[in-house]
């Protein structure tokens, strides 16, 4: 269990570091190497578990400054376009309970930016009824994403985590009964179809996307850990969708590492591990609360 643990959090960080080249790439090309450096997927993922270890549990303030405060730290870890002008809101005095991301984009952010960092709540609650799990993703999610397109691929995210560190053979039947939104619905509908085939990649990003919106890009994480048969294969194959496709990796690598556990993640990308200790020291402690819960 702690090897899935560990797994999905160094999943999120070398899926992050391989899909770097390849962000924003329109071209299918594959990359085999992983850069020296995370992003900022990497840098929330481990301020969201973080949080979660020093609160034992999810406490939206505690994390709210968590997030704020590791981006000031560091500021320079590619952060997109919407999470720096909230934490520079909070820190001007905004309230960060305001769905702050609502004076941005109207009707609040519906990017794939609270998914990316939520793995940690997936391990936290993998054995916690379903509905532990939402509210506690939906919580991590409006601090910067309070659309309800957004909420929802963060707990479809979490929830594949949750599935994947359980081992759960009825992996998408019970994704599809979780599901509550049609957009999201309807992607896993195309993924259903598409494991029926070997579509070509131009199809796959045709079908499901592979953009900033949540549901652009969570539904194709999840896919090619579904459709390819080791952690290796399925990061180097999401990085190579293109697109957004450091967070299309790093979410790959948070259900594959949690499936396949730690072990599965080719040396020659955990020795390259920016943090490694420390991300893996993290994901030990994480354990250690929900084994003693
Ligand atoms: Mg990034």
């Amino acid at each position: 269990m702690i090897s899935r643990f560990k797994g999905s959090l160094l999943g999120v960080a070398a899926g992050d570091a391989l899909g770097v080249p390849r962000e924003g790439a329109v071209s299918l090309g594959e990359v085999r190497d992983i850069s020296s450096r995370y992003t900022d997927d990497t840098a929330m993922t481990i301020g969201l578990a973080e949080s979660l270890v020093e609160c034992r549990g999810l406490d939206e303030e505690h994390l709210a400054m968590r997030f704020m405060c590791n981006y000031e730290r560091e500021p320079w870890r590619g952060y997109g376009g919407g999470p720096p002008r909230i934490f520079h809101l909070m820190r001007n005095g905004a309230a960060w309970e305001e769905e702050l991301d609502k004076r941005l984009y109207p009707g609040g952010s519906f990017g794939n930016g609270s998914a990316m960092r939520v793995a940690p709540v997936g391990l936290f609650y993998y054995c916690a009824p379903v509905e532990e799990l939402r509210e506690a993703v939906r919580l991590s999610s409006c601090i910067t994403h309070s659309h309800p397109l957004a909420v929802e691929g963060a707990a479809l995210e979490a929830y594949a985590v949750a599935l994947a560190v359980n081992g759960e053979e009825k992996f998408l039947e019970k994704l599809e009964k979780f599901v509550g939104e049609d957009i999201f619905r309807s992607k896993i509908d195309k993924m259903k179809e598409l494991l029926k085939s070997r579509p070509g990649k131009q199809e796959v990003v045709r079908e499901l996307g592979h953009g900033i919106e949540a549901f652009n890009s969570v539904p194709t994480a999840i896919f090619s850990f579904l459709y390819c048969s080791s952690f290796e294969e399925a990061l180097i194959y999401a990085v190579s969708l293109g697109g957004d496709a450091d967070t299309i990796g790093a979410m790959c690598g948070a259900v594959a590492g949690a499936w396949w556990g730690e072990e599965s993640i080719p040396s020659r990308w955990k020795d390259n591990l920016e943090n490694r200790g420390y991300i893996e020291d993290l994901a030990g402690r994480l354990y250690q609360l929900v084994s003693r819960k």
